[in-house]
């Protein structure tokens, strides 16, 4: 992201109008939604919470790729804030048929819809649209290309931060298609924030990132280095959507022998280390299924934190537009 795309995030009071990238938010913000998110969490089973601190805001779902638990959780989460929450049907809304993103936004500006929700499969469209936008509207990067997808980042911080919240300790490693997961780069940019003591990307080299993608992190090629008494171990999708020529990634079998997260690859973890897949999963691929289905596997907690971390950003983009 630009320089000057971080700074497009806040007000000229400094609150958090757009949320395009988890780039240029400090610690202590992530730390108070993290906490508020904590907040909005109950018991499995018990109701969830409900408030009305955005009753007469219109949130817009505009996802122009696909999703299940990104889009879900907004759309529960706008709700139980009491917001009237619009689900864009993108397969047939006008873009389709060659209407420019800028004028669906417009539509949708008219049509009061205050903060829009947004997922793109190519580079700079949530800040593009943020900086075309009214000044009472706000923008949330739901997905963006392979470069940032920061609630997810979000849910990932406040998931490991559950485990073990003394961040400057831990070992966290990312293991799969690294150079095409905005999973990992914006969960790379929150962990750095919060002083992670050591990040590890493990891929099979055609899938490493290219130079100076994750600053400061560790880039290895074999997974029993990578997952070596690690207390967090990520896996990631392929992302076969991303990858124009997909020469040269190993096969199915290939990629579970030499890659795959499983019961026997984790054994050289942290005897207490979680697991940990931001969805859709490809069991037998990246994660063995026991794996993911065993007391280890944070996954579901993940799915859980996402609404409530959404609702935390949500309710912090009213409270900033209450304020004008
Ligand atoms: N759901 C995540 C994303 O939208 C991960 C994935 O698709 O593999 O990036």
């Amino acid at each position: 992201m630009a320089q000057d795309d971080s700074t497009l995030q806040f007000d000229d009071k400094g609150n958090l109008r757009h949320l395009l990238s988890l780039q240029g938010l400090d610690a202590s913000l992530l730390t108070e939604l993290m906490d508020e998110a904590e907040g909005y969490l109950t018991a499995p089973g018990a109701l969830p919470v409900r408030s009305q601190s955005l009753a007469g805001r219109t949130v817009g779902n505009l996802f122009f790729e696909p999703s299940t638990r990104t889009r879900a959780s907004f759309d529960l989460a706008g709700r139980r804030l009491g917001a009237d929450v619009l689900n864009l049907d993108v397969n047939t809304s006008s873009r389709k048929k060659g209407e420019s993103i800028l004028d669906t936004i417009y539509t949708l500006e008219a049509m009061q819809v205050d903060i829009m929700v947004v997922r793109d499969a190519s580079d700079g469209v949530p800040a593009y649209i943020a900086r075309h936008v009214a000044g009472h509207v706000s923008i949330l990067n739901a997905g963006e290309s392979d470069v940032s997808h920061p609630t997810q980042g979000l849910l990932d911080l406040l998931t490991i931060r559950q485990h073990n919240p003394d961040f400057k300790n831990l070992v966290v490693a990312i293991v799969g298609d690294i150079q095409h997961s905005r999973v990992a780069r914006s969960a790379s940019e929150a962990l750095q924030t919060m002083g992670v003591g050591e990040l590890r990307l493990i891929s099979p080299p055609v899938l490493a990132p290219s130079e100076g993608r994750f600053p400061g992190a560790r880039i290895i090629h074999t997974l029993a280095e990578g997952l070596k008494d690690a207390d967090v171990v990520m896996a990631l999708r392929i992302q076969r959507e991303r990858i124009g020529n997909l020469d040269g990634v190993p096969g199915i079998d290939e990629y579970f022998a030499n890659y795959g997260v499983s019961r026997e690859s984790i054994k050289v973890a942290k005897p207490d280390a979680i697991v940990m897949h931001p969805g859709p999963m490809n069991r037998g691929i990246e994660i063995e299924g026991a794996l993911a289905d065993s007391p280890r596997s944070v996954i579901t907690k993940q799915v859980r934190n996402g609404v409530a971390v959404r609702m935390a950003v949500l309710n912090r983009i009213g409270k900033m537009m209450s304020m004008r």
